[in-house]
């Protein structure tokens, strides 16, 4: 018997990729109640509802014939006995995959009061949308990649959006100074305002939170709250069982150190494929990967995981903007008609990239970073790669 903690992306991938290949039963667990979905939609399903949140359908627990159960939620992993203790009661399993995901890390203090959300969860996602309204005061705390985005949207939604950053810029892994200014400045233009260098320290309220105050004391009112400040990954149910760091170690197969059992997705540490560095990649293609890689493994072919990818594109800017890859050290950059383009490079290997305005090579960027070839003799060409207008962006 076949079990998998976790029903997102790299859950029902695997769950997917097992059933096209055998008829054995297959268990899989979900904490939430919601079919499966795409969290990387959230932020669009804010706006829209789309249906493209629940990206393989809402029959597809019974269209894969999956023991499905939802709502259910592993509490404890014993590997010795091969068991899996859930808030209703006890299974076996023959084999595993561990796919729980991560949930919202923040170090504030008053993270309970009911106006505060966090993008997490198509449950958080709901509730939202109930107290919408154009005019209300939002403030968001962390402008990462999902903060950002979800100031954008809740902007073109009509609310006022204050975003709060605790460094100096937009992304602060990903970013410097000078590329995060480009996003300010089109952040700013559409009324998103934006304050650097101040950490949240807590939610303050009676009831409900009133406001978040930042460790220097300065208060930002609001009439509700987004933390945005952070994954991580569910592992408490299999700390002490299987080996872990800040998630679960996994080699080049997708096993984890027990026996039988395989994990996949943003609960996992796996390999950049450029660098061999072993971390978290969190990003939905490297889930989808990584739940293939595992299902193939529990089922004995031996599929090696080529390695995860580090790419980001931020929708809702009025132009186009993609940054991946290693964007550390040395860069050349090119910058003209309405474009920015930088490229990192080393002895000869494309390690990484921001394109900003024409983003029209990226696909092949990305595909000659991750073949590793030598690119010296290309460089010229990098350099006369098209150059466009691009409407509101200059
Ligand atoms: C707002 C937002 C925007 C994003 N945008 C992008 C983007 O533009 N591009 C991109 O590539 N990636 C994006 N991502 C990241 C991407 O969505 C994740 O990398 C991807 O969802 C990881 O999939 P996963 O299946 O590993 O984990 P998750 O999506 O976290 O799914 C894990 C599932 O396991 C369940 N679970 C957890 N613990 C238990 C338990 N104990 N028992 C039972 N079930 C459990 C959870 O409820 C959850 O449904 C975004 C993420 C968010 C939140």
């Amino acid at each position: 018997m076949i079990s998998i903690i976790g029903a997102g992306p790299a859950g029902i991938t695997a769950a997917e990729t097992i059933r096209k290949l055998t008829d054995e039963e297959i268990t899989i667990f979900s904490a939430e109640k919601a079919p499966p979905y795409n969290p990387a939609v959230l932020t669009t399903y804010l706006k829209t509802s789309t249906q493209d949140v629940f990206w393989k359908g809402k029959d597809v627990f019974e269209r894969l014939k999956l023991d499905a159960r939802v709502g259910e939620s592993v509490r404890k992993l014993e590997t010795k006995s091969n068991t899996i203790h859930t808030d209703r009661g006890e299974y076996t399993y023959e084999k595993l995959i561990i796919a729980s995901g991560s949930r919202l890390y923040a170090p504030l203090k008053g993270l309970n009061y009911p106006n505060i959300y966090n993008f997490k969860s198509i449950t958080q996602v709901e509730k939202l949308k109930e107290i919408l309204g154009r005019g209300k005061k939002a403030i968001i705390i962390g402008a990462g990649f999902q903060g950002t985005e979800i100031a954008l949207i809740l902007n073109e939604l009509g609310v006022d959006v204050t975003l709060i950053e605790a460094t100096n810029r937009i992304m602060p892994d990903r970013l410097d100074k000078k590329t995060s200014a480009f996003i300010e400045r089109v952040m700013e233009e559409k009324g998103v305002k934006i304050v650097f260098n101040k950490p949240g320290k807590e939610f303050e309220g009676n009831g409900i939170c009133r406001a978040v105050i930042t460790e220097d004391g300065e208060v930002f009112e609001g009439d509700f709250f987004i933390a945005a400040t952070g994954m991580i990954p569910n592992i408490e149910f299999c700390r002490g069982e299987i080996e872990t760091r800040k998630g679960i170690i996994v080699d080049d197969f997708m096993r984890t150190s027990a026996e039988n059992i395989f994990a996949c997705g943003d609960v996992c540490e796996t390999k950049n494929r450029i660098t061999g560095e072993r971390r978290i990649f969190a990003n939905f293609w490297n889930a989808v990967r990584q739940g293939k890689v595992a299902a193939l493994n529990l089922l004995g072919f031996e599929v090696k995981y080529e390695g995860s990818d580090v790419i980001n594109s931020l929708k809702k800017l009025g132009f186009h903007f993609v940054i991946a890859g290693e964007l550390k050290g040395d860069y050349e950059e090119i910058q003209a008609k309405g474009n920015y383009w930088r490229f990192y490079i080393e002895e000869g290997r494309l390690k990484g990239y921001i394109l900003i305005g024409d983003v029209s090579n990226a696909g092949l960027l990305f595909r000659l970073m991750i073949s590793g070839h030598d690119i010296s003799r290309f460089l010229g060409r990098l350099h006369r790669l098209r150059e466009h207008e691009v409407p509101g962006f200059n």
